[in-house]
């Protein structure tokens, strides 16, 4: 059977990269979290002390070819991690100053094109299942599978919430229930590529669903693709 592209967008916190992963597991794909690339500049730039008073600091397009992002493997966090110039920033970008930045990164057209290439050639050999915000949209608009995973804000926020407890205890669910509406905000309002649900896209509401119904559900549809298009 040849490879096919299974693509996850969504708003934030609503499981798309516990999806995407169990997908790719099972299908042994390659997993992308593209909300990772977008992190992964946003630290650089913060690094730079290049975003000040929620906006990149002149100059900075100028830095643009000096970023080279790329994934490893890494059996600690069974998977692969998220490399910026050669170091592992796998911990650094989940916390929620990263998170709180991002959509000043992610709205900007010249780093949305860089990483739309690269996204676009780590899919050439197809066998993935990538996950994001315009992946089924913009990336790869003629995916063979296209998932639009969706979630109540209260149940988004209460897992993210949960997950993110774990490496930081000074964290509280109003901070992370306001940073997930206004990413929400900020990634469907914006002019280049807004969060949107994807043509021919199939819907997962995972408010009242455990992750394992989700899991099942994708696989009904994946298995349903496999058995129609079969050679
Ligand atoms: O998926 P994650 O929550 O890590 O994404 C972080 C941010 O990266 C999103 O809020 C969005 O601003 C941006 N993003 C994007 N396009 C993608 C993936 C993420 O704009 N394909």
């Amino acid at each position: 059977m040849d490879k096919i592209i299974i693509t996850l967008d969504g708003h934030s916190g609503c499981g798309k990269s516990t999806l995407a992963k169990l997908i790719a597991q099972k299908l042994n794909y390659t997993y992308v979290d593209t909300g990772a690339m977008y992190r992964a500049i946003t630290y650089f730039f913060l690094s730079k002390n290049m975003i000040t008073d929620n906006r990149l600091v002149i100059g900075w397009e100028d830095l643009l070819d000096t970023i080279e992002i790329s994934f490893q493997k890494n059996d600690k966090f069974l998977g692969s991690v998220i490399h910026l110039n050669g170091l592992c920033i796998e911990n650094e970008i989940r916390t929620m100053r990263i998170s709180s930045l991002v959509s000043v990164v992610s709205k900007e057209r010249e780093i949305r094109s860089k990483l739309v290439d690269y996204q676009q050639q780590i899919g050439i050999q197809k066998g993935i299942v990538m996950d994001g915000r315009d992946i089924g949209t913009v990336v790869f608009p003629l995916a063979e599978i296209k998932l639009w995973v969706t979630a109540s804000v209260t149940v988004r926020a209460k897992r993210r919430y949960d997950e993110m407890k774990k490496v930081n205890n000074d964290i509280t669910l109003l901070q992370v229930s306001e940073n997930l509406q206004s990413r929400d905000f900020e990634d469907s309002n914006r002019k280049i590529s807004p969060l949107k649900r994807p043509e021919k896209s199939h819907i997962i509401d995972s408010s009242s669903m455990t992750i394992s119904e989700t899991f099942d559900y994708s696989m009904e549809v994946i298995n349903n693709y496999f058995s129609v298009n079969k050679e």
